[in-house]
């Protein structure tokens, strides 16, 4: 929570820039989407999900105190903030990155099905098992009694299979 002199007021959606600036000069800013209700308390939240491996979000959500000062700018944004005043229809469209994941999965799923189609049950089984189960060379080795070279010669062989049926599905595509 930061207490922001000031502060003018912002609308559901805006964001914040913070910019930290160390001893050395050196100066880093990255922006904050408010996290609390607008109000007119001069007090703002903001929400940060730490990246160990990041610049500032480590500072902001761990080293951070009460009564450090760090300077923002903002509120930033508006451009897509609808308001009842504003009057007129309203259109929403559902659907978005869940319908797509599902779209781009579905079509992987039925592409890998139509792979594994184009081998033999026994090339199919075994890469299941190895590519999808995640079954290891010493499980596969003790369902199939042969030795792990011999396994590894197989799996090569299937993908090879599997590559051979790619490479035909891809030239019948560009000829269709
Ligand atoms: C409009 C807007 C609103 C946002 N709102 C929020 C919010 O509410 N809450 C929130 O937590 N975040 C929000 N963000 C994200 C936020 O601005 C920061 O990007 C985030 O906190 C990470 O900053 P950082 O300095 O910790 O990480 P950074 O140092 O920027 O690193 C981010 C990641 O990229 C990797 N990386 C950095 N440099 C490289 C490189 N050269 N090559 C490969 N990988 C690299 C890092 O390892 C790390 O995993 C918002 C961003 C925008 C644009």
């Amino acid at each position: 929570m930061l207490a922001v002199p000031d502060w003018p007021g912002h609308r559901a959606g805006q964001h914040v820039d913070v910019r930290l600036t160390a001893d050395d000069g050196y100066q880093t800013q990255r922006s904050y989407s408010i996290a609390s209700a607008p109000s007119s308390d001069q007090r703002i939240a903001l929400t940060v999900e730490r990246l160990d491996d990041g610049e500032v979000s480590p500072y902001l959500a761990g080293e951070l105190h009460a009564g450090d000062k760090l300077e923002l700018r903002g509120p930033i944004g508006g451009y897509f903030v609808w308001e009842a005043a504003l009057g007129g229809p309203l259109l929403l469209v559902a659907g978005g990155k869940a319908e797509q994941d599902e779209r781009y999965h579905k079509t992987i799923r039925e592409s890998v099905d139509a792979l594994l189609g184009a081998v033999s049950e026994a090339d199919r089984i075994l890469l299941i098992m190895k590519e999808v189960e995640g079954l290891s060379l010493k499980e596969l080795e003790k369902i199939y009694k042969v030795n792990e070279n011999a396994l590894k010669v197989r799996l090569f062989r299937a993908r090879q299979r599997v590559l051979k049926a790619f490479g035909a599905a891809e030239k019948k595509e560009d000829a269709g």
